[in-house]
């Protein structure tokens, strides 16, 4: 695989590149470009240097490539081994490198107090003189939001984003290790992940004032049917006043049995019909089935239920389906949210 690290000026980037390059045989590409940002991590922008801070003065280890098509050539060729830059500057590049199944772009930010120390202490380990705040911050905001050039724009897009408090490189590369990078289904989602996704993004469309729940079912990795909770065909949308008790504001649970909302499995099950689903289909939903839908659950024959997110009834739903012969488990994919490099 290969990773790219992009992220504002001292927010760990570099040393990220360095853990995953000396502890998890990580390999560091480079492109020359002419792109590259006016301002940069380094006190002196000078590949060599830069190089030394990373701890490679061996020339075969460090792998220039002049441009993007020669550097994702190569890459390409070697998709298997691990791979690291820390050299997308613009988002033309980026749409190149995400096209690829291998490429997994991480973003790595931390308060710019912070990065400001940080910038200083490398300023003296140079012995030159570190900028006042109010400097790095002007040059912070242009590195991140000038036009056409900003870096923001590309943190926005990564797959996984950090947030680098580490007050030390040892809580760092402890958090790195823990987080495991290299892990590959983060490149490329495995079944679970992909269902429960797309269980998601069904629950986009609900018009449900309760809550929004999205359901897919599956039958030997093919998609059945989807559906999603919202009032039955012909009537207003429960958002459009379509369900008086939703609309009540009432805590979940209450009143169920005066609610018109369809449930999403039941949708899902509705939409697939019984002679679709048979023995062996296995039924995404973001949220534990109630027990109304856990019984039709176990009448249509589906023989697995996986959820992502608890309801108010788990255990007596957990009950029936384990009764009526259909296997029960959670599942909730991984977190697209910021994740805290501390500990
Ligand atoms: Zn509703
Ligand atoms: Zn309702
Ligand atoms: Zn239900």
């Amino acid at each position: 695989m290969l990773i790219g690290l992009c992220g504002g000026i001292c927010s760990g980037k570099h040393a990220i590149a360095e853990y995953l390059i000396q502890h998890q045989g990580f390999r560091l590409i480079k492109l020359r470009t002419t792109s590259s940002p006016r301002i940069t991590d380094e006190p002196e922008d000078d590949l060599r240097l830069r190089a030394s801070t990373l701890g490679i003065n061996d020339d075969s280890s460090q792998l220039v490539f002049d441009s993007v098509d020669s550097l994702i050539s190569f890459a390409t060729e070697r998709w298997q081994e691990n791979l690291v830059t820390t050299d997308i500057w613009d988002g033309a590049t980026l749409d190149r490198f995400l096209l690829r199944p291998f490429f997994l772009l991480v973003s790595v930010d931390a308060p710019v107090s912070l990065r400001w120390k940080r910038f200083a202490e490398r300023c003296q380990k140079r012995r030159l003189d570190p900028p006042p705040l109010e400097k790095f911050v002007l040059w912070n905001d242009q590195h991140l939001y000038e036009k056409d050039v900003g870096s923001a724009y590309l943190t926005d897009r990564a797959q996984v984003r950090l947030f680098n408090s580490s007050s030390s490189l040892e809580a760092l590369h402890e958090a790195i290790r823990a987080l495991d990078l290299g892990d590959e289904e983060r490149v490329r989602p495995n079944w679970d992940q992909y269902f429960m996704q797309l269980a998601s993004l069904a629950a986009q469309r609900s018009n449900c004032m309760k809550r929004r729940v999205g359901c897919v079912l599956v039958r030997e990795r093919r998609v059945i049917s989807t559906g999603y909770n919202g009032t039955p065909r012909n009537l207003k949308n429960c958002n459009e006043g379509g369900c008086p008790r939703c609309n009540r504001g009432e805590g979940g649970g209450v009143g169920l049995s005066t609610c018109l909302c369809l449930h999403a499995e039941e949708n899902a099950l509705l939409e697939a019909g019984r002679e679709r689903i048979r023995e062996g289909a296995t039924l995404y939903c973001d949220t534990c089935p109630c027990l109304t839908c856990t019984v039709k659950i176990a009448q249509v024959g589906i023989s697995e239920v996986v959820y992502s997110q608890g309801y108010n009834m788990d255990q007596d739903s957990a009950a029936i389906l384990e009764a009526a012969g259909v296997r029960l488990r959670q599942f909730s994919p991984v977190s697209y949210q910021a994740v805290y490099l501390e500990f």
